[in-house]
């Protein structure tokens, strides 16, 4: 059974159910569909608003959004790799000792890539020699 909103020509809402909607579109037709405040036949379905539910977040939706929000930080920090690997010199574990000595001015002013141990980052950062730590992903990763 299909219920559907209907409406006579003078505006009259009213509900009715049918087996199908050919069924109902049969019964329109023949005029056997009457309004059951004034009567008439000229029935149609009325056009109403849609219901809109509101989107409810399923926890158990959410690991598709999160692997591809995943997907494309990796992409994206792929991407930043390639960029870094390009534009500086790969100064291997010495980055703390060269990024110190182009800060004091005592090396060539360039752009460096490397490695540093957690100590080495922290007397960088107390120092006010400015870096970045970038999350190095594996090229072939995902
Ligand atoms: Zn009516």
């Amino acid at each position: 059974m299909i219920k559907y909103d209907l409406k006579c020509k003078y505006d009259h809402v009213f509900e009715g159910w049918f087996p199908s909607s050919s069924e109902f579109e049969q019964q329109a037709n023949d005029s056997l569909i009457s309004c059951p405040i004034c009567g008439d036949t000229d029935v149609d379905r009325a056009l109403m608003a849609p219901a809109i539910k509101k989107a409810r977040k399923k926890k158990s939706n959410n690991n598709k959004p999160v692997k591809v929000r995943e997907a494309e930080l990796y992409t994206k920090l792929r991407t930043l790799r390639n960029q870094i690997e390009k534009n500086s010199e790969d100064v291997g574990d010495r980055f703390a000792e060269e990024a110190r000595s182009i800060y004091l001015g005592t090396s060539e002013e360039r752009a460096i890539r490397g490695v540093t141990s957690d100590e080495e980052a922290e007397d960088l950062e107390e120092d006010g020699i400015p870096f970045v730590k970038v999350p190095w992903v594996d090229k072939t990763d995902n």
